[in-house]
């Protein structure tokens, strides 16, 4: 038998969210927090132009795309870092810092893939417990070390959609030593709308420690393709780009992201919408008597302990796949109006 290291045979899978399908057929997905609309006819257009140069190798800097998306955000092309999707750009990050003995600070729970990735790459996870369903930044201050490397503030947190403040998370980042890497995972950064919610690009000018993940995944349509970059100071960027595996953002990737930034006005016009059926979603859901956590992400948290298991499999015979996280609670992505209705339906027959 081959011998493989011995982390694998503890470390759990990462569980893609999978579609469910009630008895006549129906089916939502509400488990993966996707953007619920068709790709844009101009993305899709863009793609099948770039199929005609897929016998050669992409740009293996991305420079059209580097380039666009430092006019977005108004920050050198020198910042940005790509990966395939922003988890690998995580993914980056781990090997970046790994080294035996080092740590990474990140408040549990929170994304799934931050243990998975410490545990491949060799580095100690700190986990420190959300307060109720928030970020406790001062237990997060506090768990900082001389062996601590990283620390990851996701913002909105995944799955629970709430998020930190500003004054909380500046105060937080004058506490963190300037040889620890923050890391603001904003893939939702999008559908926030309560502006005491810090725009990550806001903070990183003045910290060299702090950098910002963002992904074309969410907001952006672009989930099957696997676009996503940090924004950092030079040096950090510059490290996440010499962990790259070569040309990992391949060329249909690359264009359709910057068919994507072309058409941003019609594409956050849609998170407008989803941003609208957020509202009501969590309204309706209130009204029905559950208790929901304020949401500035594209999905909801619904806290349900030893009934989340049954919670799913009711949510299954409607149609709508949930993302269940066993004895904690469920994460509900907000789809278009008709999965929405769906979903609130099986909410209000399980609570009866
Ligand atoms: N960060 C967070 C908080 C996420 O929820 C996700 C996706 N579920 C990612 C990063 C990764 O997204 P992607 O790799 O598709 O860019």
């Amino acid at each position: 038998m081959p011998r493989f290291r011995a982390i694998l045979d503890t470390m759990p899978a990462y569980r893609p969210g999978k579609a469910v399908a009630a008895a006549d057929g129906r089916s939502y997905k509400l488990s993966s927090n996707e953007s619920p609309y068709d790709p844009l006819p101009s993305v899709v257009e863009a793609i099948a132009e770039g199929a005609r140069q897929i016998h050669r190798y992409p740009d293996p800097g991305a420079i059209g795309l580097t380039e666009a998306i430092a006019e977005r955000h108004g920050v050198p092309a020198s910042h940005i870092a790509l990966g395939a999707g922003s988890v690998t750009v995580a993914q980056q990050l781990f090997e970046a810092v790994g080294e035996p003995g080092a740590e990474v600070v990140y408040a549990w729970r929170s994304f799934e893939a931050y243990p998975l990735l410490a545990d491949l790459s060799g580095v100690t996870s700190v986990r420190v417990p959300l307060a109720g369903e928030d970020h406790d930044l001062d237990a997060m201050a506090e768990a900082v070390t001389e062996r601590t490397r990283m620390v990851f503030v996701c913002n909105p947190n995944n799955p629970t959609g709430t998020s930190v403040r500003r004054a909380q998370l500046e105060s937080f980042l004058d506490r963190v030593p300037g040889d620890v890497l923050v890391v603001l995972d904003e893939a939702y950064r999008e559908y926030v709308r309560d502006a005491d919610v810090p725009d990550g690009l806001t903070l990183y000018r003045d910290r060299p420690n702090v950098c910002v993940l963002r992904t074309f995944s969410k907001a952006y349509g672009l989930a099957g393709l696997r676009v996503g970059y940090l924004i950092g100071h030079e040096p950090v960027a510059a490290a996440i780009r010499k962990t790259i595996i070569p040309f990992a953002v391949n060329h249909l990737a690359q264009v359709a992201a910057v068919a994507s930034l072309r058409a941003e006005d019609e594409l956050l016009e849609r998170v407008d919408r989803v941003v609208k059926e957020r509202t009501r979603v969590r309204e309706a859901l209130i009204a029905q008597g559950w208790t929901v956590p304020p949401t500035e992400a594209n999905f909801v948290w619904l806290r349900l302990g030893d009934r989340t298991l049954d919670f799913a499999a009711a949510c299954a015979v409607e149609g709508v796949a949930v993302r269940p996280f066993a004895g904690e609670g469920a994460r509900v992505s907000i789809g278009d109006p008709e999965a929405n209705d769906a979903f609130l339906k099986a909410a209000a027959a399980f609570l009866e």
